[in-house]
């Protein structure tokens, strides 16, 4: 089968032939028929990650159809489409009991620590991480994978029940993960939904999927705390450097919450004497429960994925473009 290879870090991804993956007792193989790209993708190429092992096949935002069950497998069968959950846990600890893979210490994830799905087709140790897909197309499923999920999981245990009516919540970067965001915020809380980023493109998609404020950076940074009119409850902050960390952290009412998402490697300066009360939240991927639930949203036309579909042999183009921020809602790779 084709794959998208790294084999080094610091290396252009490669497409090259691989073997087929076979599944042993309790796995399923999926045919993979759309893979979204991730920022973290990134960090497995540029080999930031030390857990990373190299080579590997890269991505793990994949919806597909399933090809093969191995002995044992009872939901699903050959044919049927599915969403994959991103991540695996050991299965034994307390987080993995509860269905929190996301929490588990040893959790192992496609396209870090084992191979991924920007291939013609991906192993699945177990269909506990299988969804199955109704209404909603392959690659419109695929980026709920990882930038769903992480979203849904954010905004569920960080913002729902901090944010009141009248409140605003303040939505920095409008890519893969902020567009959705602003729609799970309209669909679950009563906030004012403000949103912040660099490109006019991404702010007018933010807008005609229900932001109620766009702004760049600077004009939000301008705005003093009469002119929001509202206690800012929360910041999600999908990029993660040191200017957003900050703008995001000294935007905050009393009682405010950061939650960063993105991965960009900044850092915050803090100072305890003018605290506030506020707190900072690294919320990571989400529950399986919770990736059904980000699921059903889509499926009943609350969150709308939008996305732009290429080639599997355009990866590398892709991931230039995915680090120029220069694609606007998701890309999916299709094999
Ligand atoms: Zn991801
Ligand atoms: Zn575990």
């Amino acid at each position: 089968m084709k794959a998208a290879r790294v084999e080094a870090p610091h290396a252009s991804v490669m497409i090259l032939e691989v073997e087929d993956p076979v599944p042993g007792p309790g796995q399923v193989v999926i045919r993979v028929t759309a893979s979204g790209v991730c920022g973290s993708d990134l960090h497995v190429v540029d080999g930031k990650l030390g857990r990373t092992k190299y080579p590997l096949t890269l991505g793990h935002e994949p919806a597909g159809i399933v090809h093969q069950i191995g002995e044992g497998v009872s939901r699903f069968r050959k044919g049927d489409r599915v969403l994959l959950y991103p991540t695996t846990g050991c299965g034994t600890c307390m987080f993995c009991i509860g269905g929190k893979e996301n929490l588990c210490p040893a959790a192992r994830s496609y396209g870090f620590e084992f191979d991924g799905t920007d291939a013609e087709f991906a192993l699945v140790p177990s269909e506990r991480y299988l969804y199955p897909l109704r209404r909603l197309s392959d690659a419109e499923a695929a980026p709920l994978a990882c930038a769903g999920v992480t979203a849904y999981h954010a905004i569920k245990n960080h913002v729902v029940g901090l944010a009141a009516p009248g409140d605003s919540v303040v939505v920095v970067g409008a890519g893969g993960l902020g567009h959705l965001a602003v729609q799970m915020l309209r669909a679950l809380s009563p906030a004012h939904v403000m949103v912040v980023d660099t490109r006019e493109e991404k702010l007018e998609l933010a807008k005609s999927l229900g932001a109620e404020d766009i702004m760049s950076p600077s004009e939000f940074g301008r705005l003093t705390d009469a002119a929001r009119k509202s206690r800012v409850a929360a910041v999600i902050d999908t990029v993660g450097s040191d200017q957003t960390l900050s703008l995001g952290f000294d935007t905050l009412g009393t009682g405010g919450r950061l939650v960063v998402l993105g991965a960009a490697g900044g850092s915050l300066n803090y100072s305890g004497p003018d605290a506030k009360d506020r707190m900072v939240a690294g919320p990571i991927l989400g529950s399986l429960t919770e990736m059904r639930e980000t699921l059903e949203l889509a499926e009943q036309g609350l969150v709308r994925v939008v996305h732009r579909d290429f080639p599997l042999e355009k990866v590398n183009e892709v991931l230039a473009m995915v680090r120029g921020g220069q694609v606007t809602g998701r890309a999916v790779l299709i094999p």
